[in-house]
This record gives structure tokens, sequence and C-alpha cells, in this order.
């Protein structure tokens, strides 16, 4: 799914700037829903962040994996993350081809029996580091490429 996601965006070549703007959700007005799956599988690959970074996080509004405005977890994180742009020649196909990556990643876990969660991403990081045996997040840079399930507040 993330290697369609990559053909998708090179295909279509949606302006980013790499502002990071778009991982601080509070500035925004945007919330990042991502399944459960996809929590648990930025954490098995990177590590936790840890619950006072993630508490922060919250506070702040933002993502306790970014690192100045580089998201810390490139290679591995959420669907949403990899489709969002706030390129407004992106809104026409980002919803299209998140939906249907979605379904993809949603029968993943209907294929090896996981229960299917979908849910704000901060959440489903705290309900997975709570009952994960994980490593701790080494907290590197990693480069941004915008950050659709971010959707916007409300709608
Ligand atoms: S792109 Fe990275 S830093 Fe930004 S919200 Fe997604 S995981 Fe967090």
């Amino acid at each position: 799914m993330f290697a369609d996601a990559a053909e998708e965006i090179t295909r279509r070549a949606p302006a980013c700037w790499a502002s990071g703007r778009c991982c601080n959700f509070k500035q925004t007005g945007h919330l990042l829903f991502v399944t459960g799956l996809e929590a648990a599988f930025t954490l098995e690959r990177c590590g936790s962040p840890g619950r006072a970074r993630l508490d922060a996080a919250l506070r702040g509004g933002g993502c306790p994996f970014q690192v100045l405005n580089l998201c810390g977890v490139h290679g591995d994180k959420p669907l949403g993350c990899r489709l969002y742009f706030c390129d407004r020649a992106s809104f026409v196909w980002q919803n299209d081809v998140y939906e249907r990556l979605l379904g993809g990643i949603r029968s993943l876990h209907t294929r090896h029996g996981v229960e299917y969660r979908y849910g704000e991403w901060r959440g489903l990081l705290a309900q997975v580091m709570e009952h994960g045996d994980l490593g701790v997040w080494a907290g590197g840079g990693g480069g941004l490429d915008g950050g659709t399930g971010l959707t916007v507040e409300g709608v």
C-alpha cells in the first residue's frame, strides 16, 4: 500500500514546501486518522516516542515524531501523512486515492485477524504504546512529504 502511494505521488507530483505545518494539527485545524495496524507498524519499526513526548505533542497540538519541521519516521509514517499535500491542485484526487489504499489496509486487518480500529493518530499511538513491548524511538529526522487521513476538523 505504501509503495502504491509512492507511485501515485510520483505520477501526480504535487508540490510540497516541507514547511512541516501540516504536522501541527492544532495550527492547521487538521486531525490525522490512522488504522491500528499503521500505528503499530510505525511503533514497531521506529520505537516509541515515550509518554512524555506524546503528552507534549498533545498539549502543543503536534505530532510526537516531528523534529523541527521534519518527519522523524519518514519511511514508516502512516498513509494519511503520505497522501496529504496542502497543494490545492491535489485536493481533487487525494480522497479517492486515500480511500482506495485504506481499503487495502482494512483488508490486511481482516486477513490477519487483527481487530480493525481507525482513530486519531496520537490516541491510537497511546493505545499501542500501552500494550506493546516497544523499543525507544531514536528521534532522527527524515524529510517530510506532506502529511488523506488528514481531515479538516469538524468536517
Ligand atoms: S509526517 Fe511524520 S511528523 Fe508529520 S504527522 Fe506524519 S508521522 Fe508525524
